[in-house]
């Protein structure tokens, strides 16, 4: 028997408008996209932000290309989650198939996706217009409320509170189960309890954290976002197990960001910030969510030897230090082969012992885990890091 396996990539992950900044480059400055694969092979994407360029130059059609069907959920208007629409190639191929699925808005009323579509690749917004869309679209009105199966996976959608609505959707596969909930803010009784909803006991749980807590209080109240901290209470109280904070303020620096997620894990158990290139796998055997980086987003390495001796935080959350070589390094980063296995998305001190012209000298950096694989050498992981200073 076959285990069922689902697998989440994250293709972009901030909110309201990309961002191009080098200081936001970790977590990446693409505008929301993922795209969850389930186990009966169904490719689901959410929103279609700047993130869906990217998907759609890497696109695979689902099945080998057998049956090319893609279920597309938008989850409102905002230019964030619709703005990768004219940009995503597998929409001009004739074979490919499309079923899109949004809300009715009081706006644009019916067809209000298919409205967003064409009013998008009119001249003189965009140079070609939709009969170049070669690709069957199908869409689909969903409302609050709704549920429904696709093959083996059951959809709900449920609204959130956000200026001019927002659905949030569930999809629960045999491999695990998908809470997505971005843009929307606390503080109506109402919504609060659809949130939790689509919560309850997910796997994973993917949720607007935009603002501080402080600001989302203060100066950024209304404005349909929320906090890492609301995300934990959600998480806590609809006993989700794994929270993803997502829709990173277009303001917050990378160092932004590892605060927030520095804050969330000394509150909740299992916590991620949402970065772009990150892929969760759920339902592998032993573990029941998986995260990794894959290489791809890493600059070019050189190869290297250094001594180094690497500390941090494994993923239990205890301290190690361990002696080892850097064998492989750039400006940005370095792979590095460990016995511990330290926490993705943590901290590491790594001294190096670099020749210099006064004999080996020590080199202090701090680095960052983006990703983990297996090792090289038996019993080792190959960590790669990125240098915050
Ligand atoms: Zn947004
Ligand atoms: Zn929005």
């Amino acid at each position: 028997m076959t285990v069922p396996i689902a697998k989440l990539s994250f293709w972009g992950v901030r909110g309201s408008t990309p961002t191009v900044d080098p200081a936001t480059w970790r977590y990446g400055g693409n505008t929301p996209c993922l795209e969850l694969i389930a186990p009966d092979g169904t490719q689901f994407i959410l929103d279609c932000g700047t993130g869906l360029r990217m998907l759609g130059s890497r696109w695979a059609a689902p099945n080998g290309g057998k049956n090319p069907e893609t279920h597309i959920f938008v989850t409102h208007y905002h230019w964030d989650h619709i703005q990768g629409i004219p940009f995503f190639s597998p929409l001009y191929v004739e074979n490919n198939e499309f079923h899109f699925y949004s809300f009715r808005s009081k706006y644009l009323g019916r067809d209000s996706l298919k409205q967003v579509f064409e009013a998008q690749m009119a001249l003189p917004y965009f140079p070609v217009d939709m009969s170049a869309m070669n690709a069957k679209r199908k869409f689909k009105e969903v409302d609050g409320g709704d549920s429904f199966t696709i093959r083996e996976n059951k959809i709900t959608a449920r609204w959130l509170n956000h200026p001019q609505g927002c659905l949030g959707f569930r999809i629960e596969t045999p491999g695990g189960t998908v809470a997505y909930a971005t843009d929307n803010e606390p503080g109506d009784a109402k919504l609060d309890a659809s949130l939790r909803e689509l919560a309850a006991g997910a796997d994973i749980f993917i949720n607007d954290a935009q603002f501080t807590p402080e600001q989302l209080a203060t100066t950024r109240k209304g404005w349909g976002h929320s906090s890492w901290l609301e995300g934990v209470r959600v998480a806590r109280e609809a006993g989700a197990k794994t929270l993803v904070l997502f829709h990173h303020d277009p303001d917050s620096t990378d160092r932004m960001v590892d605060l927030l997620l520095k804050r969330a894990r000394e509150e909740f158990d299992s916590v991620f910030a949402a970065s772009e290139g990150m892929v969760i796998t759920l339902g592998a055997p032993g573990e029941g969510v998986q995260a990794h980086m894959p290489g791809t987003r890493t600059a070019l390495r050189r190869e290297a030897q250094f001594h180094a001796k690497v500390s941090g935080l494994t993923e239990g959350g205890k301290a190690f230090e361990e002696e080892t070589m850097v064998r492989d390094l750039s400006l940005q980063g370095a792979l590095i082969s460990l016995k511990h296995l330290p926490q993705l998305q943590s901290e590491l001190q790594v001294t190096m012992e670099a020749p210099g012209e006064n004999g080996v000298q020590a080199m202090k950096l701090r680095g960052y885990v983006v990703r983990i694989d297996e090792g090289a050498e038996k019993g080792h992981v190959a960590v790669g890091v990125v240098f915050t200073d």
